[in-house]
C-alpha cells in the first residue's frame, strides 16, 4: 500500500503504530507526504471499533482533522488532537479528494509544462510549487527574453487534449541513469544508495523522469491551463504561474 493513487484515493483502514506530539504513525498509508513542490494530503482520521463496519456512525464519533501529511522515516500524519488515539487502534483515514485531485492534475500539468519548456527553449526547471488553484514553475533560460506565454500555454493544452497515456514505472538506478530520454537525473546522487529502484513517470513521447508525486493516468483528465503571470527571479530566471480555466 505504498503507492499513492493519483485521483480519488479511497478511504483506507489501518492501525495506529505510534504517536509523536500531535502526529500519528500508521501501519500503512496511501497519503501523499509533502515533497517535490506538491503539498501533502489533508483529510480526516476516525477510530473504528470494527474494521468491517465502516459505516457505523457511532464508532466514527472519535475523529480528528488530518493536517498536511509530512515526509519522515515513517510518514507523519498530524492531527488536531492525538490524545484521542492510542497505539493499536484501528482507524479509517479519509483523504480530502477534491484537494488531492487538484494537486494531481496540477502536478501532471507541471511535468508537461517543464518538458515542453525544455524542448522549446532549452529552459531548465529549477523549482516548482503546486497549489490547488494556482501553480508555478521556475525556469532557467540562457536568454529569458525568448519566453512567450502563448507558445507554452498552447503547447501544454495541445498535449492535454491529445489524450496521452501516463505510466508509472519502478526502475533501477542503472536503467534510469542510462536512458537517453530521461530528464531530471541531477538529484539522483542525493538519494541514498540503499534505494535501488525509483518511481519513473512517463507521459508518452512528452516526458520521462524520476518522480514520487501523484499523477493522472491520461492527460485528458487535466483541465485546460491558462497563463497567470510571470516574475523575474534573477539572471535568466522566470517564475511562471498557471491556473486551470
Ligand atoms: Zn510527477
Amino acid at each position: 500500500m505504498n503507492q499513492h493513487p493519483g485521483i480519488d484515493p479511497p478511504p483506507f483502514t489501518t492501525t495506529v503504530v505510534g504517536k509523536l506530539e500531535n502526529s500519528l504513525f500508521l501501519r500503512e498509508s496511501t497519503c501523499y507526504p509533502r515533497g517535490g513542490g506538491q503539498p501533502g494530503d489533508t483529510g480526516k482520521i476516525s477510530v473504528i471499533d470494527d474494521p468491517s463496519n465502516m459505516d457505523n456512525s457511532a464508532s466514527k464519533s472519535i475523529s480528528s482533522n488530518m493536517k498536511e501529511v509530512l515526509p519522515g522515516k515513517m510518514i507523519i500524519h498530524p492531527v488536531d488532537d492525538a490524545s484521542l488515539f492510542s497505539e493499536g487502534q484501528k482507524i479509517l483515514c479519509s483523504i480530502d479528494n477534491d484537494r488531492r485531485n487538484s494537486h494531481t492534475m496540477m502536478h501532471t500539468a507541471q511535468h508537461i509544462f517543464s518538458a515542453l519548456s525544455e524542448d522549446i527553449w532549452g529552459a531548465e526547471t529549477v523549482g516548482n510549487q503546486i497549489g490547488e488553484e494556482r501553480s508555478r514553475v521556475d525556469l532557467l533560460f540562457e536568454d529569458k527574453s525568448v519566453f512567450d506565454p502563448d507558445t507554452i500555454i498552447e503547447a501544454v493544452n495541445t498535449t492535454i487534449h491529445s489524450k496521452i497515456s501516463v505510466h508509472v514505472h519502478e526502475w533501477g538506478r542503472k536503467k534510469i541513469m542510462s536512458h537517453e530520454n530521461m530528464r531530471h537525473t541531477k538529484f539522483m546522487h542525493r538519494i541514498p544508495e540503499v534505494i535501488t529502484h525509483l518511481r519513473v513517470v512517463e507521459i508518452e513521447g512528452v516526458d520521462l523522469c524520476p518522480c514520487a508525486g501523484t499523477h493522472v493516468s491520461n492527460t485528458s483528465m487535466i483541465p485546460k491551463v491558462k497563463y497567470a503571470g510571470k516574475k523575474n527571479k534573477g539572471k535568466g530566471r522566470l517564475r511562471i504561474s498557471y491556473e486551470f480555466e
